[in-house]
């Protein structure tokens, strides 16, 4: 007799909500030379699973370490392993943000237009100074408060 046998070939990657402690702390640095693949592949599968999921941190899938993805495009990501802001723009501007791991909740933040970023690319690489605008800008700033163990949308007041 035969058995159907299903396979999966991995498991499905959920994302962390509201009350897991792995939200409210602080991640950890990822060390050169660390493998961090299995990370980004999860968080790549929430974001490719997830169509209106424009970034996502890595402790929203489990793990506490500084690495961030954002939807740049379409089609495309950009992968930051410990970013830093090094610059924020004079001007703020205002606009309703949601979260996936705060279903539900939306509230208007005020955050700087642009700012300018020192990280690591997905190959170790270091990145000086890059400068973001506008809505990327902003999701990149809501990602680096998850990775302090905050979210704005969480927040009362
Ligand atoms: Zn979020």
């Amino acid at each position: 007799m035969k058995s159907k046998v299903t396979t999966r070939r991995r498991k499905t990657v959920k994302v962390r909500l509201a009350g897991d402690p792995i939200l409210t702390t602080v991640c950890y640095s990822v060390l050169p030379g660390e493998d961090v693949s299995h990370i980004t592949r999860d968080m790549m599968n929430i974001i490719t699973n997830n169509p209106r999921c424009v970034g996502i941190s890595a402790n929203q899938v489990g793990y506490d370490k500084r690495i961030v993805i954002v939807r740049t495009g379409p089609k495309s990501t950009l992968a930051l392993i410990n970013p830093i802001i090094r610059c924020e723009s004079e001007d703020d501007d205002m606009l309703i943000e949601g979260c996936l791991s705060y279903h539900g909740k939306q509230k208007e933040i005020s955050r700087p237009v642009g700012i300018k970023l020192d990280y690591e690319d997905i190959s170790g690489k270091l990145k000086y100074d890059v400068e973001f605008h506008g809505f990327v800008a902003r999701i990149i700033q809501h990602e680096i408060d998850h990775l302090n163990g905050k979210c704005k949308v969480d927040v009362i007041g």
